[in-house]
């Protein structure tokens, strides 16, 4: 017996957690390993910054390109149900990616199951979707979905922040996908380059391509699967687990493959937040 039919011969619960994700997510400014406070940069003529400290440099925040609005509409809140926000603004609002501007994604294929890209195409789909955010995958890469991932990493990805990364990955490289987790997911909140207002970036996704594949090989399996990479997702546009297992949040899986209602309210309302300024 081959180790793949071995595997999937043994016995598995019914049911693929997904990590809590707030151990998942990285602050900015929680002293951990990025911080920021708001900075001047004398050099700067074209007014203040704030400065960010990414793997120990102090670096200005970056500029965001001009953009002349939305890049989609707003997706209006047509259902109810419970919902909860990784990271709020003061007044409970959510803190979500700059809807003027696309959510650039790479995608790391190395260990990819088959129609593992097919996966990820259909999951973004549905959470650009229910959204109204426009996320565009910029090409792919061999960056290790490490967990404090560097916001910041001009020699891969130029000089504003980090694209979100998709990565197929396993517990041998990303120990949070041990046991039963099927995926991690996450976003950092960092401030706009005046260092007022809060959005997120540099989203991470780690993608347990043992499990998945196994899931992907059953009856169904698709379905499913594509259930978690969206759940995964959501979390990087802002999301957080609630209660309701009838709800894609729910940190475990259940029947459900498509969004519940408090998830669609949930993606609609972090897809309304403000655009950083114009400039
Ligand atoms: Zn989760």
């Amino acid at each position: 017996m081959d180790r793949a039919s071995g595997r999937s011969g043994r016995a598995r619960p019914g049911v693929w957690l997904t990590a809590a994700a707030v151990a998942l997510v990285w602050f900015v400014g929680s002293g951990s390993t990025s911080t920021f406070g708001p900075g001047w940069t004398p050099a700067d003529l074209l007014g203040p910054r704030a400065l960010v400290e990414v793997d120990g440099r102090t670096v200005a925040v970056p500029r965001p390109a001009s953009s002349e609005g939305r890049l989609a509409p707003e997706v209006p809140v047509t259902t109810s149900g419970e919902h909860a926000f990784l990271h709020v603004h003061d007044d409970g609002s959510p803190v979500g990616y700059d809807p003027c501007r696309p959510v650039e994604y790479v995608v790391r294929p190395d260990r990819a199951p088959r129609s593992g890209q097919s996966l990820i195409d259909d999951a973004v789909q549905v959470v650009a979707e229910a959204s109204g955010l426009v996320l565009v995958q910029v090409g792919e890469t061999d960056e290790p979905p490490l967990m404090d991932r560097p916001l910041i990493q001009p020699d891969r990805y130029g000089p504003g922040w980090a694209p979100v990364l998709i990565a197929w990955s396993g517990p041998d490289e990303v120990s949070e996908l041990e046991g039963q987790v099927a995926g991690v997911g996450g976003s950092a909140a960092v401030p706009g380059a005046d260092g007022s207002g809060l959005w997120l970036a540099a989203g991470r996704v780690a993608l347990d391509a043992e499990d998945l594949g196994a899931l992907l090989s059953r009856n169904g399996g698709y379905e499913r699967a594509r259930a978690i990479v969206v759940h995964e997702l959501a979390h990087v546009l802002g999301l957080d687990h609630v209660d309701d297992p009838d709800e894609l949040m729910h940190p475990l899986t259940s029947s459900r493959t498509d969004l519940g209602p408090g998830d669609r309210q949930g993606l609609a309302l972090v897809g309304q937040v403000g655009c950083e300024g114009f400039s």
